[in-house]
């Protein structure tokens, strides 16, 4: 199947220049959802995953289906301030600006197996902080998956040192 054809590219949103990749549209398709899905699932499959770590909104999109499927748990990373328990921060810098991400402390013990999902791979800014409080909680990441790469903004430079699955390249 051609993912690529369900994401629909929105010009100048959420500023001029930018163009934004929609991935509503693959969400909304049930064949094209669970075709992603799964092949994020057997990737996660091959990798022995104990727990799938996304960060807001949409990697909870990407990860809670295939933390559903595998059987094991999934761990929110969130904006300061969202999560209502004791938490651990890392601060980042993104596409748009600057942002803290957390993670709840006790969300990962130690030598758990961990892979990161979200929906698209840009700059590797927000994958990055995600991978410190991973890293910082004593999880491995032994994989990260995104539906959407944008491969000429290199954030896989970033990420060398991990196994990246992305679906999607623009
Ligand atoms: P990065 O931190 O890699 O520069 O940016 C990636 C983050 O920004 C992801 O969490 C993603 O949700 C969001 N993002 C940036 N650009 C886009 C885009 O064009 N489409 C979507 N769906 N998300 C984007």
């Amino acid at each position: 199947m051609d993912l690529k054809k369900y994401i629909t590219i929105v010009p100048d949103w959420p500023k001029e220049g930018v163009l934004f990749k929609d991935i509503t549209t693959l969400m909304d398709n049930g064949k094209a959802f669970k075709y992603a899905t799964d092949l994020i699932v057997q990737y996660a499959r091959e990798k022995r995953v104990d727990i799938v770590v996304g960060p807001e909104a949409r990697g909870f999109i990407i990860g809670c289906p295939v933390a559903y499927a595998l059987g094991v748990g999934f761990a929110p990373v969130r904006k300061e301030g969202k999560l209502p328990r004791e938490t651990i921060k890392a601060d980042y810098g993104k596409e748009y600006g600057k942002d803290a991400l957390t993670i709840h402390k006790d969300a990962i013990k130690k030598g758990q197996r961990v892979l990161i999902t979200d929906d698209l791979l840009a700059t590797g800014g927000t994958i990055e902080a995600t991978i410190e409080l991973v890293e910082r909680l004593g999880g491995i990441v032994v994989g990260i998956a995104f539906l959407i790469e944008l491969t000429y903004l290199d954030g896989r430079r970033k990420l060398e040192d991990y196994d990246l699955l992305s679906l999607i390249n623009f």
